[in-house]
């Protein structure tokens, strides 16, 4: 069966090291509402990033945490809004990013 992958699919290239800067700054940024985020992990995959990640195992200590945007490398595409709101529990907004930084106080460049 992997020989028969590897026959079909191209070689992908070097995972990257360093992770280049945004260039331009979103307008939107991700917020999961960890108190609606089941922990399915469904959206994971669909950030074209990867910058979504389970909350530290010590912050609730339960079986499954709800996830967490790095919002120092999110590009507001929606994209996991839109797969929490159609495939599971709509645990994520899109927040203006002025709206964000003035709420949370963190600086998007
Ligand atoms: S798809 Fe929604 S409910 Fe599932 S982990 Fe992501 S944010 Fe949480
Ligand atoms: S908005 Fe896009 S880049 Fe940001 S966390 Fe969601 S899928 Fe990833």
């Amino acid at each position: 069966m992997a020989a028969r992958l590897k026959e079909h699919f191209r070689e992908v290239g070097n995972v990257v090291e360093e992770i280049s800067k945004k260039k331009v700054r979103p307008k939107r940024m991700a917020v999961v509402d960890e108190d609606s985020c089941t922990g399915c992990q469904v959206c994971i995959p669909f950030c074209p990033v990867d910058c979504i990640e389970l909350v530290p195992q010590d912050k609730y200590n339960i079986v499954m945490p709800p996830v967490q945007i790095r919002f120092n490398e999110c590009i507001g595409c929606a994209l996991c809004e839109k797969a929490c709101r159609n495939l599971t529990w709509d645990a994520i907004v899109m927040l203006p990013t002025d709206d964000f930084e003035e709420i949370y106080g963190i600086p998007i460049d």
